[in-house]
């Protein structure tokens, strides 16, 4: 396939403007301008695409969320974290079945794809037959599949764990398994020793089909240091909960922090030690008023900082454009600085690094060699018009409604705003119909 006279955006800094990329089965095998490329490609046997006028990026890579939760977008909300986890989230989740996993994982990826995203990590709970993975399997997405590990049932999420590796890990090309401890306040240091332990064990076996990434919310509140604490009577050098996990002996380079908001400078020094990376998630972070990470501090530090939406419960969709455009402003009136996080470095984020933190060598920019993920926006609107610098209007212009096109894996899985072989309005219906029900059921249990 031969993507034609477009604007090709490789990366955060190499751009061509009429430009091609010419694609074989699902890697990208060449790119250039449009004239040198037709003449090295232009015989027969290629199915040309002229997309004269829009704009070709990487996909977009939404490092933290929970698809499965589209069922509770706007079920609560305006409430402190605390009260919204155990008074309203948790006793819904209890509720759901694996059916329940797939379908709001189902309309999640319909979601992403529609607005430009290729690649979730999304870390919930799980079904062996039905669960986030064969959700993006059904829709043709690709995804890593963190599964939730917590203490209430740590014998239970290790063996999801280990069954999931074993199922879905390297499926299709498509999907990846991470390990999923979910918060060092609900998951106790043998847990976190035995699943880390577990992770190596499966990465060593099935380490060829991709990473096994560990990830997990690190320091979203400020009260983290102390409930952990409390809860389980350890102890906490330097109020550092990097600190910890490191005496825990559970940090590596696969390690994907997701929040990240209270760092004093001995996590960052632990993080920098170890590679330990970060999904920044502004909208949720400022939604539950938890606060803000100090994204320039980090970067300025070298640790790579992805983007992410976290759960359609807490944000409340998976925009990842909104997203960017709220990444790069967050820390602006806070340091009274307008040149940091700067359009193109908050692109690369939610591409480039985005690939990187999910242990992907080969993803998240469109150059020869690299897996196939590839998004065409249509530029020919009042609000993109005109063009100056195309990493600002990436960030700061562009919406979610401007995807055109999507390819995952070498495969247009969505094509002039429509999908090919999925009817979304049939899982809308299905999603708007379950979700009633467990209203209904949640205020029966809650009464
Ligand atoms: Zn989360």
């Amino acid at each position: 396939m031969i993507l034609k006279g477009g604007w090709i955006v490789q990366d955060y800094r190499r751009n061509i403007r009429d430009g091609a990329v010419v694609i074989e089965d699902n890697k990208i095998i060449d790119v250039g301008y449009t004239d040198e490329i037709m003449r090295r490609h232009g015989g027969a046997g290629h199915d040309i695409i002229d997309i004269k006028g829009k704009i070709v990026i990487p996909g977009i890579i939404n490092s933290h969320t929970h698809i499965s939760m589209t069922l509770l977008r706007g079920y609560a909300d305006d409430l402190l974290l605390k009260d919204w986890l155990e008074k309203y989230i948790w006793p819904y989740e209890k509720l759901l079945t694996g059916s329940d996993f797939e379908l709001g994982a189902m309309l999640g990826a319909i979601e992403s794809i529609a607005s430009g995203v290729t690649n979730v990590c999304s870390m919930y709970h799980y079904d062996r037959d039905r669960n986030e993975a064969t959700a993006l399997l059904k829709v043709g997405m690709r995804g890593t599949i963190g599964i939730a590990i917590f203490t209430w049932d740590a014998e239970g999420s290790l063996n999801n764990f280990k069954d999931a590796v074993k199922r879905f890990h390297g499926y299709n090309g498509l999907i990846r398994i991470a390990s999923c401890p979910h918060a060092p306040y609900t998951v106790d240091p043998d847990l976190w020793i035995k699943s880390e332990e577990l992770r190596r064990e499966l990465l060593e076996k099935y380490g060829d089909k991709g990473r096994i990434i560990v990830t997990s919310h690190i320091a979203e509140d400020w009260n983290e240091v102390e409930m952990v604490r409390k809860r389980f009577n350890v102890d906490i050098p330097s109020d550092s909960i990097l600190r910890y996990l490191e005496n825990l002996g559970v940090l590596s380079s696969d390690f994907l922090a997701a929040h990240g908001i209270y760092l004093n400078e001995v996590d960052i020094e632990v993080m920098k030690r170890y590679d330990v990376k970060l999904a920044h998630n502004p909208v949720a972070n400022m939604k539950l008023g938890m606060g803000y990470a100090d994204t320039p501090k980090l970067i300025d530090n070298g640790i790579k900082v992805s983007l992410g939406t976290d759960g359609p419960a807490s944000n409340n969709t998976l925009d990842m454009f909104e997203t960017m455009k709220f990444a790069a402003l967050i820390n602006k009136p806070i340091k009274r600085d307008p040149r940091v996080t700067p359009a193109n470095l908050i692109f690369r984020m939610a591409t480039e690094y985005g690939a990187l933190n999910l242990g992907y060598t080969s993803l998240g920019k469109i150059e020869p060699g690299y897996i196939a993920d590839i998004v065409i926006l249509d530029f020919n609107k009042p609000h993109l018009t005109p063009i100056y610098d195309i990493y600002s209007h990436l960030v700061y212009a562009c919406k979610a409604s401007d995807v055109d096109t999507v390819i995952i894996n070498g495969k247009i899985v969505y094509e002039s705003k429509a999908f090919h072989d999925i009817d979304i309005y049939e899982i809308m219906d299905r999603v708007e119909s379950r979700s009633m029900e467990l209203y209904e059921k949640v205020r029966e249990v809650n009464s």
